[in-house]
């Protein structure tokens, strides 16, 4: 089949999911409040046929047109020609939907591109099943989210521990099929509007741990039993001009609950073994899946910088050096972003069990700090933006014989710039930093690749396990200082 269109993609999702929004079972395809959304997803699907040159490439063995995405690192080639495809998909929504299906395939490339991580005393059914897998979801163009953190409920415990151990998933029966799972994970971004749910080891289990923990899988979002518990959706209803993000870039994360769901071993890539499960995340994962993940936050923030500039220059405020420096700080931002990216690029190798992945330190460093700089755009758009923000009459307005003429007397920008231009640069910079919408994007910025407290401390055990730190003695030999 290969890459889909829009509509392709929304007869796919015509199953019997249970999806519950407001404490009601609904049907996605059907849901009005749905609607922006599912519109939203599919001409991501469309988008990527419009730029075919950069975002398909043909699949050697089917001939195929599939998404760049899917490519399985073996080389720079493969890296370039795929960081042309996640640069292009990116500007699709301006890096405001993270869940794009690009991200999971990057993922899922790269397991394949290592797959022995999978296998284990020479059984290589895993290993198999999961390069099988890759292949459907490339040649059927699904859409893949991934839940990979177990609810840990009580932090004061480990996440298998105490009231922790009832809610993570764990194998709760194997059958001559597959295997019967029950439990919980939070959160699944993109779950309603998702074919299929990975699940994969964020952090290792510890060696005492059940190993009914020790889980890879993969089910379709419509499975008996898995129940897809959105939280409260932000479309927006009204004009893209009026809402460019809110009315069609809700990507809806959802809480799922795995209640005795049947997996079948085609789907299963790990069951039962702390080993391979604390294996998983240890040989590039961050090096390869950050390719996507730094583009797409690159891409957002020279879009950012570029509204910003705008906001600054319909206030006529470009001599202020206190708006100078705030735009400095954001271009700087984006800048450090690329530098990391080419940084990484540069430096890619062959990792140990396969693939030609990135290497790893410039994305880590990027890990950590882009919290910090996703949040600080937000503050530095309603620095710039005060009360303009919120003074911002929509199309319905200035359509209204009675407003509008005051409006545009009233409510110009500066430098020449028009009452409706003026408004749509603060509704855009509103709906990227301060609707709903935009709260929850920043909110997805600090979390979704793990919280930055954690981050930052895993680059200090890595900078510990990575060289013997004598600088400072090895200054004072220099230095005669005792
Ligand atoms: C909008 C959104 C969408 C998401 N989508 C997905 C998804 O699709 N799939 C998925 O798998 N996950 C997703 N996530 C991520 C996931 O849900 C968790 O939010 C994320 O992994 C953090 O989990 P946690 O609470 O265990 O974090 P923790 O690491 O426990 O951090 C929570 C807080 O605890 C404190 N803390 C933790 N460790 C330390 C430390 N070492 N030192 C000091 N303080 C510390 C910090 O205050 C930190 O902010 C998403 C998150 C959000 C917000």
């Amino acid at each position: 089949m290969g890459a889909r269109t829009g509509d392709e993609y929304i007869t796919g999702l015509k199953d019997d999911r249970t999806v519950w929004l407001d404490g009601r079972r609904v049907d996605v395809v059907n849901e009005p409040r749905f609607a922006g959304s599912l519109r939203g997803m599919a001409d991501y699907f469309d988008y990527q046929h419009e730029h075919a040159d950069d975002c398909l490439v043909e699949d050697a063995e089917s001939g195929e047109l599939i998404n760049a995405s899917h490519v399985i690192p073996l080389c720079d080639d493969d890296l370039q020609r795929r960081h042309r495809a996640l640069d292009r998909l990116a500007r699709y929504s301006i890096g405001m939907l993270g869940r794009t299906p690009d991200y999971v395939n990057v993922t899922l490339a790269g397991f394949v591109a290592q797959r022995s991580v999978f296998e284990k005393n020479g059984d290589t059914r895993a290993g198999e099943a999961l390069a099988a897998f890759q292949r459907e979801v490339a040649l059927k163009d699904l859409s893949l989210t991934h839940t990979i953190i177990n609810p840990v409920i009580d932090k004061a415990v480990g996440d298998v521990e105490g009231i922790n151990a009832d809610l993570a998933p764990r194998i709760v029966r194997r059958t001559a099929d597959g295997i019967v799972v029950s439990g919980s994970k939070i959160l699944g971004t993109l779950g309603p509007f998702a074919d299929e749910n990975f699940v994969y080891p964020a952090h290792p289990l510890p060696k005492e741990a059940d190993p009914a923990y020790a889980l890879c899988f993969s089910v379709p979002v419509g499975a008996k039993g898995l129940h897809t518990v959105c939280r409260d959706h932000y479309t927006v209803e009204g004009s893209r001009a009026d809402h460019p993000f809110s009315s069609r870039f809700d990507e809806q994360d959802a809480f799922l609950i795995f209640d005795e769901i049947e997996v079948p071993w085609e789907r299963v890539f790990i069951a039962g073994d702390l080993d391979v499960y604390g294996n998983v995340m240890k040989h590039g994962w961050a090096a390869n899946i950050i390719q996507q993940t730094g583009i797409r936050a690159a891409v957002k923030l020279e879009f950012a910088y570029d509204l910003a500039c705008k906001m600054v220059e319909v206030q006529n405020m470009g001599a202020r050096s206190e708006a100078t420096q705030l735009l400095g700080e954001l271009v700087t931002y984006a800048d450090m972003t690329r530098a990391a990216i080419s940084a990484a690029e540069a430096g890619a190798h062959q990792y140990r069990y396969g693939g030609w992945f990135c290497a790893t330190e410039p994305f880590t460093a990027l890990r950590a700090l882009m919290p910090s700089w996703m949040t600080r755009v937000n503050d530095i758009f309603k620095t710039l933006g005060s009360h303009n923000l919120l003074c911002t009459p929509n199309e319905a307005a200035f359509d209204n014989p009675e407003l509008g003429p005051l409006l545009r007397r009233y409510l110009p920008g500066a430098n020449d710039i028009t009452a409706e231009e003026r408004a749509r640069i603060f509704r855009m910079a509103w709906d990227f930093a301060g609707s709903a919408l935009g709260s929850r994007s920043e909110l997805y910025e600090r979390f979704y690749l793990a919280s930055q407290p954690r981050n930052l401390a895993g680059n200090h055990l890595m900078a510990q396990l990575g060289r013997q730190w004598t600088d400072v003695d090895d200054f004072r030999r220099v230095s005669g200082i005792e």
